[in-house]
């Protein structure tokens, strides 16, 4: 039921399916384009309606980029005060255009900013918004947004409606949805909007992130073709440092459990999973992981999995495609000179 202080809206007003484009430095994270993809499949089930794509501060080349993966039209905010991120303000902006363009769905990445962003953007809209949704459906007879995601632990999985407000909002974590083909004939609209937003109430503060440096010469977990991952089985912060040793051998990247995360291992960035990230490498290898479902729902995209643990009935032993039994730290030093000694190191 509506709150009875929002204000009145009326539905009829509203189409279209439109998403937030996330920058990261000079170009667009791949989540955004994933989402594209599948506002064109929603938009399309909805009676052609329009594909629309909001960046905050972003380039002419970034607007062209989301038009060639499935943009009809691409607003860029076009605001100097908002080059550096803040979420009050970038919400602010963000919630201006859409209460301008009015689309009738508004999705965004769940990424760390878009996990964010979105609460306060669904807030100054007085809509709903379902968080780290894994699928998106429309309900042919009212037109409505099904907003799919686990809950109670994975163990359900939820559909969620928002009837009476609009847009709909629901984020989408990067990897769930296939980033669409790059089609470089499409044609789209791109508009620069001066979004005014109220004077600046975020102080930013520079904090140094020790673990983010450690990883920061390695891509992230979602585009990487190699991707070793540890657990709390690895038990200790220089057992980390051996996976990135691996990771490096291998040209691939560092993921991590939440439990590695919680203990200051890994930087939240390398979760995989539920709350994490989902991802679909040519090779998964899993170390220290017990394989909690919140866990496994992120690597089922995986081509090759291998796990090492020492206790061979723990599910990521049961869903490897290899499963070595024993402790890590026997099995990686000898797996690093092995690979060495292939590589002529
Ligand atoms: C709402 C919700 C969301 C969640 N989201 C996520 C998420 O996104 N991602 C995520 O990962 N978790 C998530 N979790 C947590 C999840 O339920 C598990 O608690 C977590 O994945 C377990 O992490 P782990 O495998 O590192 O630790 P554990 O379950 O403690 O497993 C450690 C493993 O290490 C093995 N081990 C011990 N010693 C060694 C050794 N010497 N060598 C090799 N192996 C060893 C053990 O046998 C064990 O299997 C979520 C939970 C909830 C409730």
């Amino acid at each position: 039921m509506p709150c009875s202080l929002w204000p009145q809206i009326n539905k009829a007003e509203y189409s279209g399916v439109w998403v937030y484009l996330e920058r990261e430095g000079n170009r667009l994270k791949d989540v955004g384009l994933e989402l594209l993809g599948k506002a064109r499949d929603l938009a399309q089930k909805l009676g052609g309606a329009e594909v629309g794509g909001v960046i905050v501060a972003g380039t002419e080349e970034m607007a062209r980029e989301a038009i060639y993966h499935g943009a009809d039209k691409v607003v860029i905010i076009d605001n100097p005060d908002l080059q550096i991120y803040t979420p009050v303000e970038y919400a602010e902006a963000i919630a201006r255009v859409v209460q301008k363009y009015k689309p009738e769905i508004f999705l965004i990445g769940a990424t760390k900013r878009g996990r964010e962003l979105a609460p306060y953007i669904a807030n100054a809209l007085t809509t709903g918004i379902t968080a780290d949704c894994t699928a998106l459906e429309i309900d042919p007879k009212t037109r409505d947004l099904l907003q799919i995601r686990p809950t109670f632990g994975g163990t359900y999985l939820a559909t969620i409606r928002t009837p009476q407000r609009r847009p709909q909002m629901a984020s989408v974590g990067p990897g769930v949805f296939p980033k669409p083909p790059r089609d470089a004939n499409r044609t789209g609209q791109i508009i620069l909007e001066k979004v005014e937003i109220q004077k600046r109430r975020t102080r930013l503060v520079s904090v140094e992130k020790r673990l983010e440096k450690d990883v920061a010469d390695l891509p992230p977990v979602e585009s990487a073709d190699v991707v070793v991952a540890g657990g709390r089985g690895l038990g200790s912060a220089e057992g980390f440092k051996l996976l990135i040793d691996l990771a490096k051998l291998l040209g691939g990247t560092v993921g991590a459990t939440l439990m590695a995360v919680r203990a200051g291992w890994a930087p939240p960035t390398r979760l995989i999973g539920q709350t994490g990230k989902t991802i679909r490498p040519k090779l998964y290898i899993a170390v220290g992981i017990s394989g909690a479902v919140q866990h496994l729902v992120g690597v089922t995209g995986a081509k090759i999995i291998i796990a090492i643990n020492p206790n061979p009935h723990v599910p990521m032993m049961e869903n490897a495609d290899y499963a070595v039994v024993g402790d890590y730290k026997q099995i990686l030093p000898l797996l690093l000179e092995e690979i060495k000694k292939l590589k002529g190191q």
